[in-house]
């Protein structure tokens, strides 16, 4: 058994332009390093990718990474990547990555390459782990945050995909890992409290009372079964921060919080998140 982690970088479709697939993540970078059963880093994967939906790297992208198109166009193509990375993997492994959307963007590259990811397990997301076991609690942590929060010194750049893959690999180092995978489903039921299911921004207010008086903030469909869910009025919070509950008829309370940050122009952005209750993260883990 071996302890594999993950990290791919991506770029998406620019602005106006056409989303081929409904894939609005293209993988441009996978990265990922192997342990043994001792969390020694035993082996380590990259391929750079040449983009064939979106080969424009948006500027954003690229200034996060550093990759630009130039260095793509000695990229392999993303089913090579794939096969190799499959190869590469071996039989038996645990998949660790520093988030929970690396591997449904992976398979979802698959699907539009018609690449068969059913070798593919369910990743472990380290952030829950590292969070719960730190903290007692989910909170969102960059890669580096966390890093530091353990007084480690990253040498290596960022958002590269396998010096991000590797600092994983050390941080799986530092924590009870034996106790954090064994506990996985009782740590993700606790960060699902803490982690929004779904978000609502709108930009362009010009003062706080709109926002609060907006009713379409708090209009959510219920994330296990789509129905529209009823929600209550806001209950004031610190400064302009509310909290709403909402309910499902089939699977009880949610949480809808608000946040308001300000923007250029003297212009607002409202931010309402839905969350899990205790009630709703039982209710839907059961059907
Ligand atoms: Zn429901």
């Amino acid at each position: 058994m071996t302890y594999i982690t993950l990290d791919l970088e991506w770029n998406q479709p620019a602005p106006g332009c056409e989303v081929l697939h409904q894939l609005t993540t293209e993988i441009i970078q996978i990265g990922a390093v192997k342990m043994n059963e001792h969390f020694e880093v035993i082996d380590q994967f990259k391929a750079d990718i040449r983009p064939r939906f979106y080969p424009e790297i948006k500027r954003e992208v690229q200034q996060l990474t550093g990759i630009c198109s130039q260095q793509l166009e000695q990229g392999m193509e993303f089913p090579t990547a794939a096969e190799q990375l499959h190869q590469w993997c071996g039989e038996n492994f645990f998949l660790i990555t520093w988030s929970h959307e690396d591997v449904p963007v992976l398979r979802k590259n698959m699907a539009v390459y018609q690449i068969n990811s059913d070798w593919l397990p369910d990743s472990y997301d380290l952030q829950v782990i590292y969070s719960l076991q730190q903290f007692g609690k989910y909170q969102q942590t960059a890669l580096f945050k966390a890093m530091a929060q353990l007084g480690m010194e990253p040498e290596l750049t960022a958002h590269d995909a396998l010096h991000d893959a590797m600092y994983t690999a050390l941080l799986c180092q530092q924590l009870d890992m034996q106790q954090g995978l064994q506990s996985y489903d009782a740590y993700r039921k606790e960060a699902a409290k803490g982690r929004a299911i779904a978000t609502k921004v709108i930009e362009g207010y010009t003062c706080i009372e709109d926002i609060h008086q907006d009713d379409s903030l708090r209009d959510f469909c219920c994330p296990k079964c789509g129905t529209p869910m009823k929600a209550e009025p806001w209950q004031k919070g610190k400064g302009a921060k509310r909290t709403a509950h909402a309910f499902c008829p089939n699977h009880g309370t949610f949480e809808i919080r608000l946040r308001v940050q300000p923007r250029p122009h003297n212009t607002l952005r409202a931010r309402a998140a839905l969350y899990c209750t205790e009630e709703s993260t039982n209710k839907t883990q059961n059907n």
